[in-house]
This record gives C-alpha cells, sequence and structure tokens, in this order.
C-alpha cells in the first residue's frame, strides 16, 4: 500500500460525518457568500489562538496581500523575506510594486535568521532606504524567531509580518502563533496543518485599524455598505461552505496536533543517528507541517521513497533568489549559503496525524536503508 505524504481525507474517519452535516446545512440555508458560518469561525479561530482581531479570507496569499496593504505597504518599499520558503511569501511584495530583499536560514534550522534580516536591514537603512517591512515565516510548523524579528523591525521601524501558513496552532514561549506579529497570516489549503476542502485563509492582528482596513479591502475596499466603496480592494472572501468545514476540523485540531508531535518524536527517536533531524526550540510546539531531514544522501532518499511508494517532497528545491523572476534581487550581505546548502539536502516524509505504526515503521526502514 502507497503511504501518502500527506493525508487530506483521514480526519473523515473521525468527523465525516460532522463536516457532511456542516455542508448540508450551507447547502439549505443558501447563504453561501459570508454566511453565518464565517463570524462563527472567525469567533472560534480568535478564540483558538488569543487574537484581538481575525478576518478570515479567500487563500494564505491573499491574506499575505490583505496584511501588507493594510499595514501601508505600497510600490517601492523594501521587504525583507526568507529566501527559503514558498514562492507565495515574496511574490505578494513583487505583486503591491514593493521589493523583496533576500536573508538567509538560522544555521540550525530552517526559518529567517534574525541576523541575517539585521544585515539586510542596516544595507538598506545605510541607503536611506529602511525596510517598511519583515516577514517571518514558520517553515514545517516551526514559529520563526519572532522574539529576534520583532526587535530589528522595532529598530528600523518596519511592520512584522508573520506568514503561519505551515505553523498557524504552534506556540512560542512568548505565546500562540497569532498574536506575536503585526498581522499573522495562515492558509486553510488542505495540506496545510489546518486544511479546509478547497482554498481559505485567514490573518490575525492586535490592531483594530488594520482588522478593519482588511475587512474593507477584502471586499473591495467597501466602507459601510457593500458599494461604497472607499479605497482598491481585492474579492477575497472565505466562502461560508469552507468556514462550516473549518469549524467541524477546528474541534479536533488540538489533538491532531498532539497526534503530529508523536509522528515526530517516533521520527526523531528513529532516525536522529542518520541524518539531521529537524529543531524544536526551547518552549515552542511545532504543528509539523512537515518532517523535514537533512542528508547529503538525499537523492538515495528520494529514490528508495520513490521505489516504495512512499510520498515524499523536497520543500523547496530552490532558495527563491535563484528563481529566475528573482534573478539580480537583492540579498542580505551576509549572504544565502545555508538556506544554498538547505535546498540541496532537504527531503520531506510522510507526515499526518493518522499514520499508523506501520506505515511509521515502513518510512523509517526504507529511509534508514538508503542511509546505512
Ligand atoms: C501555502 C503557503 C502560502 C500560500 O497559501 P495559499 O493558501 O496556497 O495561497 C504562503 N506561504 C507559505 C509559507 C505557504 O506554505
Amino acid at each position: 500500500m502507497p503511504i501518502p505524504l500527506i493525508d487530506v481525507r483521514a480526519h473523515q474517519a473521525i468527523i465525516g460525518s460532522e463536516v457532511n452535516e456542516a455542508i448540508a446545512r450551507v447547502v439549505e440555508h443558501g447563504k453561501w457568500i459570508m454566511g453565518p458560518e464565517v463570524a462563527a469561525f472567525e469567533a472560534d479561530l480568535a478564540h483558538f489562538c488569543g487574537a484581538a482581531e481575525v478576518v478570515s479570507c479567500s487563500n494564505g496569499t491573499d491574506a499575505l496581500l490583505l496584511a501588507l496593504m493594510a499595514l501601508g505597504v505600497g510600490p517601492g518599499d523594501h521587504v525583507i523575506v526568507p529566501t527559503f520558503t514558498f514562492f507565495a511569501t515574496a511574490e505578494i511584495v513583487s505583486f503591491l510594486g514593493a521589493i523583496p530583499v533576500f536573508a538567509d536560514s538560522e544555521a540550525d534550522g530552517f526559518n529567517v535568521c534574525p541576523e541575517s534580516v539585521r544585515s539586510a536591514a542596516d544595507a538598506l537603512a545605510a541607503r536611506g532606504t529602511p525596510p517598511a517591512a519583515i516577514i517571518g515565516v514558520g517553515l514545517f510548523g516551526h514559529a520563526p524567531d519572532l522574539v529576534g524579528l520583532r526587535d530589528v523591525a522595532d529598530d528600523f521601524g518596519a511592520h512584522l509580518v508573520d506568514d503561519a501558513a505551515q505553523s498557524f496552532g504552534a506556540r512560542t514561549p512568548a505565546g500562540p502563533v497569532g498574536s506575536l506579529a503585526d498581522v499573522t497570516t495562515t492558509s486553510f489549503f488542505p495540506a496545510k496543518p489546518l486544511g479546509c476542502y478547497g482554498d481559505g485563509g485567514a490573518c490575525f492582528t492586535e490592531s483594530e485599524e488594520a482588522a478593519a482596513l482588511m475587512r474593507s479591502m477584502r471586499v473591495h475596499g467597501k466602507g459601510t455598505h457593500k458599494y461604497d466603496n472607499l479605497r482598491i480592494g481585492m474579492n477575497a472572501r472565505l466562502d461560508t461552505i469552507q468556514a462550516a468545514i473549518l469549524a467541524e476540523k477546528l474541534r479536533i485540531f488540538p489533538t491532531e496536533i498532539d497526534q503530529r508531535n508523536k509522528v515526530a518524536s517516533y521520527y526523531n527517536t528513529a532516525l536522529g543517528e542518520l541524518a539531521t533531524i529537524p529543531i524544536v526550540r526551547d518552549g515552542h510546539v511545532s504543528t509539523w507541517a512537515q518532517y523535514t531531514i537533512e542528508t547529503p544522501q538525499r537523492d538515495r532518499v528520494v529514490a528508495a521513497l520513490k521505489k516504495a511508494e512512499i510520498g515524499h517532497a523536497v520543500y523547496y528545491q530552490r532558495p527563491l533568489h535563484e528563481q529566475p523572476v528573482f534573478a539580480g534581487a537583492e540579498a542580505a550581505p551576509t549572504g544565502l549559503l545555508r538556506s544554498e546548502a538547505l535546498s540541496a539536502k532537504v527531503v520531506s516524509i510522510p507526515m499526518h496525524p493518522y499514520l499508523t505504526d506501520i506505515d511509521l515503521q515502513t518510512v523509517v526502514e526504507v529511509v534508514s536503508g538508503a542511509l546505512a
């Protein structure tokens, strides 16, 4: 039996009938756009992560766009972003006419290194164009160093955004992900730790003003009335049906995070001697969007997994500064060597809450066989 990298349907064995009933209720009442389930789910999310304001939206990319627009980032502004991340993190910066500046990963982790961000900010400030914003990303489910990034942001008067598309639900010593940046964003793409049955996303903030702007901008820059347009916005609403599904999935999300952590512990013990396993920093809880190992034998591991029909992926094949569209983009003066090295060594292996003991034994057997 093939083992998928992520099984987006496995939760249906637990809450399939609740989800189907939630879908049926929405089909029946017909308020498919901004129905009552949307506001109810936003309240559930606020309660879950302790954020003062939650603005749901169409996907994780639009969540980032809404965040930057609400913070006033626009043409010609510089925004420091990790180079080792999903494309959208930097894409939205350029989409707004702003300029991404790439920073390197931590020496012993996957997330962006605050020192590298500082070196990029220093170089920008020296030219009289300090960064307008810094975007951290909670790669593979582990929050970035939001305290370190906040220090840099404060020193340069920059906004801090946390792209928590993979790390919503994660915890840090400073509190849960959702209230530690000026705006935190997430994605409910099916393969994310909290996924819906299509596209979805959300923004979290402590600022009433930013929340009001994002609520306006997700519906064409509306004012108090839908046909009263105060600013340029987007069509970026979360579908009612997705909100109804997500409300059911949120109920079992804490248990699922525990189960993902059990899978990670199993892998840590079984693979710790053979490959570099992902670090969880003191006081953090990861949501394990991915379980990613580093090994110089990556190609052998990939070949063995493929042969055994075990799901795997290389996130990310290329750091963003090596993508053709970002050729010539500015980088932190201290370089991007760690991110470049990561791209050559990483591979992600099956991770979801419903992997069985047999699945785990099989994955470990195949990975350790390739590394022996
Ligand atoms: C998935 C992802 C996004 C984009 O989310 P979508 O819902 O697919 O638009 C942005 N940033 C990161 C880090 C992601 O993993």
